[in-house]
């Protein structure tokens, strides 16, 4: 069949390469690959994570007693997972790497703290339509996924059972109509799990419902794809949070500043540019950023590309995180000196979240 002639080649060309790049084509026995990062990129990334603890230490070079003693109870629901960019800015050799403290399983996860609870923040009486949580006035925040990328062993939300009913097909539904239904909600905000973990598709579908509701003013997002498998962010993810009729924000999660290096900072730095405001959310944690100097080192990378630091979390007491407390003394101080060493804007709010109160509880800066 012959193609007809289309009047300007350079139109030709460029179908083709699109349609080359979207399909990778066998020629002459090896395939093509372009390097610009595609949806495969970063879902190849995610598949090849590393799960298992063995093979973490094998890989930063650490033997089993250099470290504290693992868990022998393996969590078949949060076990452990690590994107290897995010193993790539660990250190070599370091037992007490901040990188790897946040993913480790300890046996210390076993222990029984009295305080230490599976909800700790009350989510479960805020989720009225499965899915949906509604705890502060004008914000609803959506569970949009059920996994993520890594697991972070400090997690609030590591026991909370994401596969309940969400398998129905009217769960969507049923979500948007009671947002369309409530004008007192402006903004909807995507969480998880974690949001990005969705294929391009779903999360466009998902951006478009919520912006096609009159009163929705903004939409955000809680992610922390771009800090551990920073491969997500792709032109095509940048064009769909783009073109939504509302305003997007996106809540990055980043907790040392040597997350934010190589890669992660390159993809930091494209969100920024593109024109998104970037906020980004720590959890304050004994013995990997407890330090006036550590959180001072986090907030100046973060500013250095665009992020502007905008919560530090008091670690919600969840089961199996006891060993990751910083009292609440230590916090405010850190938020006193980073004060006197740093902008203004450079000082996140040190924040708790008290079950059954509207809003997040500001412990600091005064
Ligand atoms: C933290 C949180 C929000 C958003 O609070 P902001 O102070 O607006 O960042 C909304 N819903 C829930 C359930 C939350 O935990
Ligand atoms: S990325 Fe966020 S939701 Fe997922 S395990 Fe880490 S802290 Fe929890």
């Amino acid at each position: 069949m012959l193609m007809p002639l289309l009047p300007a080649s350079k139109g030709l060309k460029s179908a083709l390469v699109s349609v080359l790049r979207r399909t990778p084509q066998r020629t002459g026995g090896h395939r093509m690959i372009t390097d610009e990062p595609t949806a495969e990129t970063w879902q190849r990334d995610l598949a090849d994570a590393v799960r298992s603890p063995e093979e973490l230490l094998a890989l930063l070079k650490l033997t089993p007693d250099q470290v504290p003693p693992l868990t022998d109870r393996r969590n078949p629901a949060f076990p452990l997972r690590v994107p290897r960019s995010f193993l790539r800015r660990m250190t070599i050799g370091n037992p007490q790497d901040p990188l790897l403290l946040q993913v480790l399983p300890l046996a210390a996860e076993q222990n029984d703290v009295p305080g230490f609870t599976a909800d700790p923040v009350g989510d479960r009486a805020a989720e009225k339509t499965a899915g949906l949580l509604r705890k502060y006035p004008g914000r609803v925040l959506i569970i949009a996924a059920g996994s993520c990328a890594v697991h972070c062993r400090y997690c609030f939300r590591r026991e909370f059972p994401y596969d309940t009913g969400r398998r129905s097909p009217d769960h969507w539904d049923r979500i948007f109509r009671e947002v369309a239904g409530d004008p007192s909600v402006s903004e909807v905000i995507f969480s998880g799990g974690d949001p990005l973990m969705l294929p391009d598709e779903r999360l466009s579908a998902l951006v478009e419902q919520a912006s096609a509701i009159a009163h929705v003013e903004r939409v955000r997002i809680h992610t922390r794809l771009p800090v551990v498998l920073p491969s997500r962010v792709t032109e095509r993810l940048l064009t769909i949070l783009h073109e939504c009729r509302v305003q997007v924000v996106m809540v990055v999660h980043a907790n040392h500043a040597q997350e934010i290096q190589a890669d992660c900072r390159d993809a930091l730095s494209r969100l920024v540019r593109s024109g998104l405001p970037v906020l980004n959310q720590a959890v304050l944690l004994r013995q990997i950023n407890d330090t006036v100097e550590s959180q001072c080192a986090l907030s100046r990378a973060l500013i250095n590309v665009g992020v502007i630091p905008y919560y530090l979390h008091r670690l919600d007491r969840v089961q199996g995180a006891a060993h990751f407390e910083v009292d609440d003394e230590t916090g405010r101080r850190l938020i006193r000196l980073m004060q006197d060493r740093l902008p203004g804007y450079a000082v996140p709010r040190y924040v708790c979240d008290v079950p059954g109160r509207f809003g997040k509880t500001v412990l600091g800066p005064a």
